[in-house]
């Protein structure tokens, strides 16, 4: 089944869950004929304080009468087992109340459950690329600020680009820039999703080796997700049939579906043709789909 599905579904079942608890604990308290005199006694007030109110009439006897009313249906509540809580829906998400769309938007909670399928590790929270620290020194900070727009510009208008691959050796920041380019795409309600190279080749080996229908579950997550970080690639171990195959399999998918692919690398591009060859190294270093960065301490190269 397609990823997307899955999340959709999983979110659906969490909302009408709520909505069936809810409605099961008001039953089991309506079925309670001291507690079902009081919900009648309560509506029938409320009616006519405002009633009182469009009239410009005092209601201040009948108000206090609801709140007595309100805490001895409370008290019963209470009796039963039950608070007020427990009689409106309790949505996991509050911000969609669980439909995993706000303003025809993903919400963070759909994000967070395509991320729980690709990789288990531990929910992230990407910080959006307009809200990252500055980096000390100043020759770097200025490079970083340069690259942070372009990455912002990029997930405002992607239509220049497919992918992005950042380049540079260890502790310049390569991740944190993807990760906040993730952040960003979040931001504007796409759906965007991270993996190490490492992971991603798991899931390679697990599609490849398993022959029944789940292997489905393994790939789609990550041709699944609008923007798709694989983060340090080349650290991977290169498994033969497996490793490049799927690679190449992986990127062209996401192209053809113009889905936004990031890869961050300790390789130079040299080190990338060397390893991967031709096909792949096309496929991410290409001008015209790939915007480079070359990070390398102080210094920066953009191709
Ligand atoms: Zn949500």
């Amino acid at each position: 089944m397609d990823a997307k599905q899955i999340v959709k579904n999983e979110i659906a079942k969490l909302r009408s869950d709520a909505i069936n608890k809810a409605q099961e604990n008001k039953l089991k308290a309506l079925s309670n004929s001291h507690f079902r005199s009081l919900d009648k006694e309560e509506r029938l007030l409320v009616l006519k304080i405002s009633k009182l109110i469009a009239e410009d009439k005092p209601c201040g006897a009948e108000q206090e009468e609801l709140i007595k009313i309100q805490k001895a249906k409370q008290k019963e509540l209470n009796n039963l087992g039950l608070t007020k809580e427990d009689l409106v829906p309790q949505f996991s998400c509050n911000a969609c109340e669980d439909t995993g769309i706000i303003n025809g938007k993903y919400c963070k909670c759909f994000n967070e459950k395509l991320q729980a399928l690709i990789s288990s590790t531990a929910e992230k929270q990407y910080t959006p690329l307009d809200k990252l620290n500055s980096v000390k020194n100043a020759k770097q900070a200025e490079n970083i600020e340069k690259i942070k727009q372009i990455l912002q510009n990029f997930v405002n208008n992607p239509k220049n680009y497919i992918n992005i691959l950042l380049c540079g050796k260890t502790g310049v920041g390569k991740t944190t820039l993807a990760e906040g380019l993730l952040g960003s795409a979040q931001k504007e309600g796409k759906l965007a999703c991270e993996l190490s190279s490492f992971k991603m080749n798991e899931l390679f080996t697990k599609f490849h080796t398993t022959f029944t229908n789940e292997r489905e579950d393994y790939l789609s997550p990550m041709l699944s997700c609008d923007y798709l970080l694989i983060d340090d690639l080349g650290t991977e171990p290169i498994k033969r049939n497996i490793t490049l195959e799927y690679l190449y399999l992986l990127l062209s998918e996401r192209e053809k579906y113009n889905k936004h692919t990031i890869i961050t690398t300790n390789l130079n591009l040299d080190g990338i043709l060397a390893r991967y060859g031709e096909r792949i190294f096309s496929r991410i270093s290409s001008k015209k789909t790939t915007l480079k960065f070359y990070i390398d301490g102080d210094d920066l190269r953009l191709s």
